[in-house]
């Protein structure tokens, strides 16, 4: 007896019911569903509940307890009774335009933030180089309004920058674009373009100071949110920066040239 709530916690997928869990040496396998619920037609907008059949899908989702996670997801169509059309059921975890989860797609890009290569990212999530680099180009770029938290980040693209921007909407973990670099006429002139910035009341950034200029230039009404993890790296290189400092004088001071002092840290 699966205990769904358990699993549902542990998987961070909601709603999800969890029917079978396989584990071969290579891979978790997990069979899922959703729970059959009433769904508003997309074509007439009225209620249904009446199914109309179902099809496996199989997707790839984060690596978890060092195994590749792959989900049979058993997914249902109903039928409108009114119009008569099929359609499947919504779900939150996987993107309309990928054999891979919403989860999994975050996974890669948290990764490419630190330095990972793609040729790592591609090793560690099973995932083809080129899966990691079409998924770059599947991102939702349609976006035509922003949200009302908004947050911008950068992460070692493939672009043959240094970085490149990647903007995010943080309370509904979309990938909303991702921008050829972080310089602040490139950040100007894709924000611009905007109409609804007013709208935005949250933007949340690290310190780099383009930033704070489009902040202020572009988003009067956001209140400008650091975010921790970017608060606490500071931190960290201001502590790293003290301690070498301290490091050379204490080097001095004792007249120690021997490179004995440097090995204790
Ligand atoms: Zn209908």
């Amino acid at each position: 007896m699966l205990n769904n709530h358990y699993i549902e916690k542990l998987l961070g997928l909601k709603d999800i019911i969890v029917t079978k869990i396989e584990n071969d040496p290579d891979a978790l396998h997990i069979y899922c569903e959703l729970p059959r619920r009433t769904h508003h037609c997309p074509h007439c907008h009225q209620k249904t509940d009446k199914v109309h059949d179902y099809r496996f899908q199989v997707f790839k989702d984060a690596p978890a307890f060092g195994l590749n996670t792959l989900f049979h997801y058993r997914k249902r169509r109903y039928t409108c009774n009114h119009c008569n059309k099929r359609f499947y059921e919504k779900n939150t975890f996987l993107p309309r335009y990928f054999r891979m989860s919403t989860r999994l797609v975050q996974y890669v890009i948290d990764r490419m933030r630190s330095t990972h290569s793609m040729t790592d990212i591609a090793k560690h999530c099973n995932l083809s180089i080129t899966t990691i680099f079409r998924l770059f180009k599947f991102i939702d770029y349609t976006n035509t309004s922003l949200p009302r938290v908004l947050s911008i980040d950068e992460f070692k693209g493939n672009a043959g920058r240094k970085y490149q921007g990647i903007l995010t909407d943080p309370v509904n973990k979309k990938v909303l674009d991702i921008l050829p670099g972080r310089e602040h006429h490139i950040l100007s002139d894709y924000f611009r373009r905007f109409k609804n910035r007013d709208k935005v009341a949250y933007f949340v950034m690290d310190m780099w100071q383009p930033y704070r200029d489009i902040a202020e230039t572009y988003f009067k009404n956001a209140t400008i949110v650091i975010d921790k993890y970017h608060w606490i790296r500071q931190i960290t290189w201001a502590f790293d920066r003290v301690r070498k400092q301290e490091q050379k004088n204490f080097t001095r001071r004792e007249g120690n040239t021997s490179k004995e002092a440097d090995t204790y840290y």
